[in-house]
């Protein structure tokens, strides 16, 4: 039977790098939440939505459909937003430093646990995000929790980005890193915490494949 394995935790810990193999391996479809609250935060910049008018927020929700649409030529899913392809543009840091704020929308997060749910509602999904074993399946069959150093995780992000041609400097990762750690971990609306029947992984000494084979092997005990 198909299950559905939730991957939360904090900024850049390697979380949708593991589940996007963890879903290859076990022929599973991969959720990219983060990619989902992205998508929003670049419409409601694009639209001038102001973020503290809950009814500008809901009437601006109705018009946003996120869809994951595969790329076989690129090898991976991309993000579109009513449509378009974001991929690239959802990753950048103007972004990052806005997400974790549009996210703490109740208004926002209702909307996309909504979606989320019936993405996953046949299972066999493997879904990376901060509330996915705490709200969106708190019956996922199994939940792990990443962790890894802050100056780690920095490191990760900052090559991420230099291989997109974004050129950031540690510090201010740190600072987006650390910032979005607070904001989500403090929210009121479903914080990032780790659910009581969460794996913890801390990935600061560890290569993808050994997380992809540690979650892998946590799914067929
Ligand atoms: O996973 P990623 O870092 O792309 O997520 C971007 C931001 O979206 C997070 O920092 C967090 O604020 C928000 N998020 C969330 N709930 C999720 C997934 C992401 O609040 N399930």
């Amino acid at each position: 039977p198909k299950i559905v394995i939730a991957i939360d935790g904090y900024s850049s810990c390697g979380k949708s790098t593991t589940a996007k193999q963890v879903a290859a391996r076990m022929g599973y479809g991969y959720i990219d939440t983060g990619a989902m609250y992205r998508a929003v935060t670049l419409y409601f910049l694009q639209e001038r939505v102001s973020f503290s008018n809950p009814k500008e927020v809901e009437l601006a929700l109705e018009r946003i459909q996120i869809t994951f649409n595969h790329n076989p030529k690129a090898g991976r899913n991309e993000t579109c937003l009513n449509g378009l392809n974001v991929e690239e543009e959802i990753r950048k840091m103007y972004i990052s430093n806005l997400v974790s704020e549009v996210s703490a929308i109740p208004e926002v997060r209702w909307s996309m646990v909504a979606q989320q749910q019936k993405m996953g509602r046949r299972r066999g999904v493997v879904m990376d995000g901060r509330d996915i074993g705490t709200k969106v399946f708190p019956d996922a069959e199994v939940k792990v929790f990443m962790t890894a150093e802050t100056y780690i995780r920095a490191q990760r992000r900052q090559q991420e980005l230099l291989a997109k041609g974004e050129l950031v400097n540690l510090e201010e990762i740190i600072r987006n890193l650390e910032k979005r750690d607070l904001i989500d971990t403090t929210r009121a609306e479903s914080p990032l915490v780790q659910a009581p029947d969460a794996v913890l992984l801390d990935t600061s000494h560890m290569t993808i494949e050994e997380q992809v084979d540690w979650v892998i092997e946590l799914a067929d005990r």
